[in-house]
């Protein structure tokens, strides 16, 4: 695991509750801060617990994992990052939701493993609307064939949309990119619910562009570098 910061700052603790505190204020109560730990130490995240964010979100499966039984608290583990198939089966079970369902192929498989375990696994479908090369993700086009094929799969229930923000210093366009994803959660809300369904989150929003994303509807926001600042 790659560590960058230091624990010899003795005040890690009170930054972390100081910085929490910051970003809550500003959060409407209908929105859902995920504390992005990656990177980070079991330490630095037991003090994010321990400052009551009890969503936690790693990117790496091995990360994840090894975090995972060492952290005390009744904390929901989301999974966030790039993943490959063959890794799939170490999260089923594991993870309260996984927000970076990307191709039908990983649809396929959660589906796959999460059958082998009798379990019915909570995903959100990623997309990459800025058509960025280096994001994974779904494009807008993909919509209502992906919706579908997580409603045909007994063992995967769809909870709702993510993305990334565009890489951009361009509000405007971040609005844009928001409000688009916003308008397609909407329509599958319309579309998808009832059922096995159960469509409730909007993840979208990271230290640079959170505020921008909670004006355009986010549900749930997903915060790493605002929460472990000095
Ligand atoms: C790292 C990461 C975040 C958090 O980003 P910050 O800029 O540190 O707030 C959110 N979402 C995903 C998918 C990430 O990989």
């Amino acid at each position: 695991m790659e560590i960058i910061s230091e624990l010899t700052d003795p005040d890690y603790k009170e930054k972390i509750q100081r910085n929490i505190t910051a970003i809550k204020k500003e959060l409407p109560d209908s929105v859902t801060l995920v504390a992005v730990t990656k990177k980070h130490t079991v330490d630095e995240t037991q003090a994010v617990v321990d400052a009551g964010v009890y969503d936690l979100g790693e990117n790496r499966e091995q990360d994840l994992m090894a975090k995972k039984d060492k952290i005390e608290g009744p904390v929901r583990w989301h999974f966030i990052g790039h993943l490959q198939s063959n890794k799939v089966k170490y999260l089923i079970g594991q993870v309260y939701l996984i927000h970076s369902i990307s191709s039908m192929k990983l649809i396929n498989k959660v589906e796959s493993e999460s059958a082998k375990k009798d379990t019915v696994t909570d995903i959100l479908l990623q997309f990459n609307l800025a058509g960025e090369d280096t994001k994974s993700g779904f494009a807008a086009a993909d919509l209502k064939a992906a919706a579908a094929k997580v409603e045909s799969c007994p063992h995967v229930r769809l909870r709702g949309l993510m993305c990334i923000g565009p890489m951009t210093e361009n509000s405007h366009k971040i609005h844009e990119i928001f409000a688009q994803l916003k308008k397609m959660y909407d329509k599958i809300k319309t579309t998808y619910n009832g059922g096995d369904n159960h469509i409730d989150t909007l993840s979208m929003g990271m230290t640079n562009d959170y505020p921008i994303a909670v004006e355009e509807g986010a549900t749930m926001i997903r915060v790493g570098r605002k929460i472990f600042q000095r």
